[in-house]
C-alpha cells in the first residue's frame, strides 16, 4: 500500500486535519515483476545464442578459417544459432501482436475437419522424419465454427508438433474433434510420447517455461508455442487443456465455440 498525506487547516471554522490518500499497488507492482521477468527472459533466450555465434565467428577468425572441414562445421552451428534467433524473434511479435491487434483477424467459417487435413499435410515431412503415425478420422456431423484459420492452423501445428518432437521414435499422435456441448467442439490431440512431469505441468503455458531446456532447445523450441497457443484460443472465446502422465504420454485439448460466437473485442458478422 502506498500512503500519501497532506495536512490541511479550515480558514473558515479553524478546523484541521490531514487528507490521506491510500493506493493499493499490488497490481501495478505485479505488472512491473512480470515485465522484469520477461525482458529478463527475452535478454537471456537471445544471449545464448548470439555468445554463440560470437565465439564460433572469433574461432573462424582466429585461423579456423584455414580448415575447409572445421569451417564448414562452425559456420552450420551459426546458422543454426542465426535461425533460432530469427524464429525467437518471430514468435516474439507474434504473441505481441496477438495482444493488441485482434481487431486484424481474419474470421471465417471453418469447418474444423478440412483445418485439421491441411494442417496435418503441413506436418507430413515432419512426421515421416521420426516414423510417428498419427491418426484422423473425419467427423462428419461437425458444426462449423468461426475464426482465424491461420492463427487457428498455428496451435495445431505447434501442438502436433510437440508431440512429434516429445516423443521417441515411431510413436503415434491421434487427434479428433467432436461435438462437445451445444455450443462448443472439442479438439484432443493425444500423444504416446515422454509426458510432462506433474509438477510442471501448470506452468507449461507460460512463456519461455519449458520441462527440458536443453531437449527444447536442441529441438529448436522457442519456449513460446504453447503461451502462443492459448493467447490464439482464449482470443477465440476457446479454451485449452492438458493432462499429462511421464513416460505414457500427454493429452491437450482445445474447445472452440460453435459459429456466431462473438469475439472478444470484435464484432462477428
Ligand atoms: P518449446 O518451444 O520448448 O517446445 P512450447 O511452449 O511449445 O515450447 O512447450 C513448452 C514445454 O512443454 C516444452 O519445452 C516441453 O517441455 C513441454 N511439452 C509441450 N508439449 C509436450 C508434449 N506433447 N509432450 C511432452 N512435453 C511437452
Amino acid at each position: 500500500l502506498l500512503f500519501n498525506y497532506v495536512p490541511f487547516k479550515s480558514e473558515e471554522n479553524n478546523e484541521s486535519g490531514v487528507i490521506v490518500v491510500i493506493n493499493d499497488i499490488t497490481e501495478r507492482e505485479n505488472l512491473e515483476s512480470l515485465r522484469r521477468e520477461f525482458v529478463a527472459n527475452v535478454s537471456h533466450e537471445l544471449r545464448t545464442p548470439l555468445t554463440s555465434v560470437k565465439s564460433y565467428v572469433e574461432a573462424l577468425l582466429n585461423g579456423g578459417l584455414e580448415d575447409k572441414e572445421v569451417s564448414q562445421n562452425f559456420l552450420k552451428v551459426i546458422e543454426e544459432e542465426t535461425d533460432r534467433m530469427v524464429r525467437l524473434v518471430k514468435d516474439l511479435l507474434m504473441s505481441s501482436r496477438l495482444d493488441f491487434q485482434k481487431e486484424n483477424w481474419q474470421l471465417q467459417n471453418i469447418d474444423v475437419n478440412d483445418l485439421i487435413e491441411n494442417t496435418l499435410n503441413k506436418l507430413e515431412v515432419q512426421v515421416k522424419e521420426k516414423d510417428h503415425e498419427i491418426v484422423f478420422y473425419p467427423n462428419k456431423n461437425l458444426p462449423e465454427i468461426q475464426g482465424d484459420w491461420d492463427k487457428l492452423q498455428q496451435v495445431i501445428i505447434n501442438i502436433v508438433s510437440n508431440s512429434i518432437k516429445y516423443a521417441p521414435n515411431e510413436s503415434t499422435v491421434s487427434v479428433k474433434a467432436t461435438v462437445d456441448s451445444k455450443s462448443s467442439i472439442l479438439i484432443s490431440i493425444e500423444d504416446n510420447g515422454f509426458g510432462i512431469p506433474k509438477d510442471d505441468l501448470p506452468r507449461i503455458f507460460e512463456r519461455f517455461y519449458r520441462v527440458d531446456k536443453a531437449r527444447s532447445r536442441h529441438l529448436g523450441g522457442t519456449g513460446l508455442g504453447l503461451a502462443i497457443s492459448k493467447q490464439i484460443i482464449e482470443g477465440h472465446g476457446g479454451k485449452i487443456t492438458v493432462e499429462s502422465e511421464e513416460g505414457k504420454g500427454t493429452k491437450f485439448q482445445i474447445t472452440l465455440p460453435i459459429l456466431n460466437h462473438k469475439i472478444r473485442g470484435q464484432q462477428s458478422e
